[in-house]
């Protein structure tokens, strides 16, 4: 396959204006899968300027909410269309499983159904005024025009989380995917031109972070940033975004624990332990990545994982019984690497894994087999940094005071998981455990109606549920006299 693909802007499909393109690379045998735009400076600029216009003449955030929702609505269903073609195309780009990118596809359509209901449910409200002969009310009116920035991980996932909620809202947007993994977030604004988003709405840069990332969050007509990538980025966002205060959704990483208490039900701790790092070879923000496990049953669960693990089957995301892809890049799997032989220097144990697979027929793919830790302790830095790749860090515990002091020992907060069958146990946990989502007998699960955001350095705002809304709204108070009289104070 070798697809050609453009920019988005002001409802035209054009190239970069510099004429450069990029190749997209095939992680699992680095063929050459499309060319597509390099856009740079000049076409964010051009971007924003349509952006711009389209918010301030308010053809968009005037159309009724019920219109918007139905708009919304219509891109699910165009999501639902063509399922099959966007989840192959997501596992061409990223190399995640195509049962898993299905999946995906199927959340993806959630959000915007989900957003699409809320969209004519976002009214003010009266306010009880104080003043005699008076009307308060607070209405929630589009922030105006927003940058949008995705990671590489779940492109289209992380779009449709900004995109959706935005669209609802009557914002305008200017949407940068990652410059590794654009391919589906195309397909989506062909589908969102399909369902009659007008021009000028939504645009479409491609490119990379230094240029077109960074343009985007200093340039003062975007009015907002919602940015979701790691803590470095993050951070220099934040310091671009204050060149005109804009407002700032951050959702960072993760380095997230998951407490295994020796009452858990045993197999299904084990099971979700895995599925919880492993998915999607442990490039996930949320990957319960630190596992914090009771001493007395410490030595049978990391056996019981190593078994399991030695038993993957890493392949194609193509082949029915592959359980792991790649990594997405050569550069990334260098950094995973660099990650594994920190932890050995720091005198972690390697229980199993720790580098690439032999088998000839993955020599092509950026491959790198799963890997357990054991003897770890919260002051090696392979337990206080993100790998985002397949590797776990095994920590002991013997109180629960001391599984929760584990647990919150680190800059993030973005979630984290309890396994015990003694509920007042998990309930005293999650209160004092410091993270946005925290899961009680389970990992990993999220659903459009429940936010999804972080504590500490993972981040700020929430994404998804009707907080998610809430970062697109701005929030006026408008106050009416009913007997205006003189004040007669000057
Ligand atoms: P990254 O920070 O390298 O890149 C993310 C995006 O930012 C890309 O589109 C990139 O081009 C852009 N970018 C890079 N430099 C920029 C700059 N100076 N200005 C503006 N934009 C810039 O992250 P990544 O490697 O693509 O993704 C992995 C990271 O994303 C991990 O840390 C992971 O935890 C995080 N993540 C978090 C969540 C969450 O919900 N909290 C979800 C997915 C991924």
């Amino acid at each position: 396959m070798n697809l050609k693909q453009q920019q988005y802007i002001n409802g035209k499909w054009v190239d970069a204006l510099s004429g450069n393109t990029r190749e997209i690379i095939n992680p699992f045998n680095q063929e050459v899968i499309a060319a597509v735009p390099e856009g740079d400076e000049a076409d964010t600029k051009a971007a924003i300027a349509a952006a711009r216009k389209a918010f301030d003449n308010g053809e968009w955030s005037e159309t009724p909410a019920t219109e918007r929702g139905a708009i919304v609505r219509k891109i699910a269903e165009l999501i639902e269309r063509d399922k099959e073609e966007l989840a192959r195309l997501e596992s061409l780009d990223t190399g995640k499983t195509v049962e898993e990118s299905r999946g995906d596809m199927d959340d993806i359509a959630g959000v915007f159904r989900y957003y699409a209901e809320l969209a004519d449910k976002n009214g003010g409200e009266l306010i009880d005024s104080p003043i005699p002969n008076s009307i308060s009310r607070v209405v929630h009116e589009p922030v105006g025009v927003c940058g949008q920035i995705t990671p590489w991980n779940y492109p289209l996932l992380q779009a449709s989380w900004k995109l959706a909620p935005a669209l609802a809202t009557g914002n305008t947007l200017i949407m940068k995917p990652s410059e590794i993994t654009p391919l589906t977030t195309i397909k989506v604004f062909e589908l969102m031109e399909e369902a009659g988003v007008p021009a000028g709405v939504a645009n479409l840069v491609l490119g990379a972070g230094s240029t077109v990332g960074a343009e985007l969050s200093s340039n003062v007509d975007v009015d907002l940033i919602s940015f979701t990538g790691g803590i470095v980025t993050g951070k220099k966002i934040m310091q671009a975004a204050s060149a005109n205060v804009k407002k700032l959704a951050l959702e960072l990483g993760g380095k997230n624990p998951n407490i295994i208490f020796a009452d858990a039900d045993f197999e299904t701790a084990v099971d979700q332990a895995l599925n919880g790092v492993f998915f999607h070879a442990g490039q996930i923000c949320s990957a319960g990545t630190r596992l914090i496990v009771e001493e007395s049953i410490h030595d049978e669960f990391v056996s019981a994982l190593v078994e399991r693990v030695k038993k993957f089957k890493l392949g194609s995301g193509f082949d029915e019984d592959t359980q792991m892809g790649p990594l997405i890049s050569a550069e990334h799997r260098a950094k995973v690497e660099e990650y594994v032989e920190t932890g050995i220097k720091e005198g972690a144990t390697l229980a199993v894994g720790g580098s690439r697979p032999e088998d000839p027929e993955l020599q092509n793919g950026f491959f790198y087999l799963p890997t357990i830790f054991t003897d770890c302790t919260t002051d090696m830095s392979i337990v206080q940094d993100e790998a985002f790749g397949p590797v776990i860090t095994v920590e002991k515990f013997r109180e629960e005071e001391e599984a929760v002091k584990l647990a919150n020992d680190s800059v993030y907060g973005l979630a984290g998981g309890v396994w015990t069958n003694d509920i007042p146990k998990a309930e005293r946990c999650v209160k004092k455990m410091r993270m946005g989502t925290v899961w009680i007998n389970d990992f990993n699960l999220y659903f459009p109606h429940a936010p999804w955001g972080g504590f500490k350095q993972s981040g700020i705002g929430r994404e998804l549920g009707k907080l998610g809304i809430e970062e697109y709204t701005e929030t006026k108070h408008i106050f009416q006299n009913l007997k205006p009289e003189p004040v007669n104070w000057f």
